[in-house]
């Protein structure tokens, strides 16, 4: 009998957010209208709400590598997205456990509610042991910011000493997104060594929509998997999420 191989899949690291609006829910949605299939580590389960996040339970590492090992027999990976992390000990394990495959992280510190979504420990692991082994990291404008401020001094001003200091520290390429911005028009930029950045300009999404950046980002991650370079899948993802959200 010859064993059946299920079709390529992305790998989903991240947090359920009991709302749906965004994590793991979002996430293999955008995956499936991208006709890939979505496998799913589950980092921490959420209770939230478009206003509050009232808890946050991390699943234990054990059961989260196990995850991470059960996707990647179920079937070839093609590229992982990364979202929710929670603390060190998780980030820690998600780093020692990728599939040698694209990598997308979408550094999430907080949830549109204000909440904390990784601890100071996790942020440090994060850069120090993450950021190295990612095909593309996509922070908004706060996060940047955030990642980019070391030892208590100030973060680079703008978003091309904050990329170069991202890929000075490790990381591949950087997508600093403009959403956080202000005026008609939201635009992202991509960061990649030795080359010019790109901008890709497209409307503001109107209001204060969740789930945005996890869309962007699994998009993205998408494109990678079917061969695309970084900047046709950063072109292709944005637009995918602008008719996605305009049609909502
Ligand atoms: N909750 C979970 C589990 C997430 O993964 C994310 C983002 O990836 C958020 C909340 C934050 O999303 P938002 O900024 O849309 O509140």
């Amino acid at each position: 009998m010859t064993a059946m191989s299920s079709p390529a899949a992305v790998l989903l690291i991240g947090g359920i957010d009991s709302g749906g609006g965004a994590g793991l829910l979002r996430d293999a949605e955008t995956v499936r209208e991208h006709g890939f299939t979505a496998r799913v580590a589950v980092t921490a389960v959420t209770a939230q709400t478009d206003r509050a996040v009232s808890a946050i339970h991390p699943v234990p590492v054990e059961t989260l590598v196990a995850q991470i090992k059960a996707a990647c027999r179920s079937g070839p990976v093609a590229a992982v997205k990364i979202g929710m992390l929670g603390n060190a000990g998780i980030v820690r394990a998600v780093a020692a456990h990728l599939p040698k495959v694209p990598v997308v992280l979408d550094p999430v510190l907080a949830s549109s509610s204000g909440t904390p979504l990784l601890d100071e420990d996790g942020i440090a692991v994060l850069l120090a042991d993450l950021l190295p082994k990612t095909t593309l990291l996509t922070p908004n404008l706060v996060e940047a910011v955030r990642l980019t401020q070391s030892g208590g001094g100030p973060a680079p001003a703008r978003p091309a000493g904050q990329a170069a200091r991202l890929i000075a520290g490790g990381a591949r390429a950087v997508l600093i997104k403009g959403g956080h911005g202000t005026g008609d028009l939201a635009r992202d930029l991509l960061f990649q060594p030795a080359a010019p950045s790109i901008a890709f300009v497209g409307p503001r999404i109107a209001g204060r929509r969740r789930g945005t950046g996890c869309t962007l980002a699994s998009a993205i991650a998408c494109g990678l998997a079917a061969g695309r370079t970084l900047e046709d899948a950063c072109r292709q993802a944005k637009e995918k999420m602008q008719a996605l959200f305009e049609g909502r």
